[in-house]
């Protein structure tokens, strides 16, 4: 029996992400595939693929294939409109954002405020709506293509219900119930909801690729089995890990442990705080030991949020484990480190945000190219 659970809603535990391989049947992203997109993209890796914060995938072989022999692909992506968004959140959109500009393809992403009401108990639907709004405001501050980027909202895009009963059609309860674990006190909106999500893998008529948090493949699972039935291509994952959350290093940074958390919309100057007074260290006991033994990086956050986003540079990074190692780097200064890059990337996110406030209705997507 594993110790950790993870589904689209819910992760538990601290995550074993190779047999998460094996139990989602996914693949490793092995060193050629990532040797390949450096060659095809011509360009120099950035730190998901590098340091593997993505991880595993479904047929993204077959995607980079479809792009080298000129048939190409889009991309696609969402989000859960239930609260703010946080650095845990936005860090996959960077990747996807790479994955557009490299490949110069299209992306849709899909904001799922039918799904959010549906799914949790206390939110309203105003508060669904609400937080798309406020959603759409942090992806668009990431930087994304106006012209190759279309944002839609489930409620608003009504043509999705269409382009979902067909899907729905192929969907027995049984195989639903398999991959999501539904039961009797499921809502019958949930039950129906997997196909919507489904849809926009249709959108067109070329492979799909979606770059999204590994907890999100059953629903790709789902879509596998009953594309090609309907005239289109099994969607194509590339699945990152989680970015832990402040407290822990196991599972992921959650909305609903907000010191777990630093959200995309904090004070800079708290944020900071929050880092200082919550974020887990591998330090030793005392500033003595430390000097003597060294700190543990592989039980440290700070170092992880290095590793994952705030530390470009791999040499440093490398220098830094170093120093952490060998009691020359004390845990006070790394963790202001990383509260000046912390802070310096939210007061230019937030900035980017404001400009966004302008910016929603050149990203919106209608249905037509
Ligand atoms: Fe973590 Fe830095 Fe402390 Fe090492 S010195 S344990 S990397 S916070």
């Amino acid at each position: 029996m594993d110790d950790f659970k993870v589904t689209p809603w819910d992760v538990e535990g601290v995550v074993d992400y190779n047999k998460l391989i094996e139990q989602f049947g996914t693949s490793p992203l092995t060193d050629e595939l990532i040797q390949k997109t450096a060659e095809l993209t011509k360009s120099e890796l950035p730190i998901f693929f590098r340091r593997r914060f993505f991880f595993s995938h479904r047929d993204y072989d077959k995607v980079l294939e479809d792009y080298e022999s000129g048939k190409g692909f889009f991309l696609y992506t969402g989000r859960g409109p239930s609260g703010p968004m946080h650095i845990g959140h936005i860090i996959p959109f960077y990747a996807t954002k790479w994955l557009q500009e490299k490949f110069d393809v299209n992306l849709y992403i899909q904001i799922t405020d039918d799904e959010k009401f549906l799914f949790k108990e206390k939110l309203s639907f105003d508060d669904t709506k609400y937080w798309a709004y406020q959603n759409i405001l942090d992806i668009i501050a990431v930087g994304f293509d106006p012209d190759k980027t279309f944002i839609f909202q489930n409620s608003e895009f009504t043509k999705i219900y269409e382009m979902a009963l067909p899907i729905a059609k192929k969907i027995n309860f049984s195989m639903a119930k398999a991959v999501f674990g539904f039961n009797e006190q499921s809502k019958i909106g949930m039950i129906f909801y997997p196909a919507i999500q489904a849809a926009p893998t249709f959108f067109e008529k070329k492979r799909c690729l979606i770059p999204a948090a590994i907890d999100q493949d059953p629903y790709w699972r789902l879509q596998r089995d009953f594309a090609e039935s309907l005239g289109y291509y099994k969607t194509a994952a590339i699945h990152s890990k989680f970015v832990p959350g402040l407290t822990s290093l196991g599972g992921k940074m959650s909305a609903s442990k907000p010191e777990t958390a630093v959200y995309l919309t904090d004070d800079p100057e708290e944020a900071g705080k929050k880092i200082w007074k919550f974020a887990l260290t591998g330090g030793r006991a005392t500033a003595k030991e430390q000097r003597e033994k060294g700190g543990e990086p592989e039980k440290c956050v700070v170092f992880k949020w290095f590793e994952i986003f705030f530390e470009p540079d791999d040499e440093k990074l490398m220098e830094r484990y170093r120093a952490c190692k060998a009691g020359e780097l004390l845990c006070g200064q790394c963790k202001r480190e990383l509260i000046e890059r912390v802070q310096k990337f939210l007061k230019e996110h937030q900035e980017r945000r404001k400009k966004a406030e302008k910016q929603v209705e050149k990203f919106k997507y209608t249905g037509e190219l």
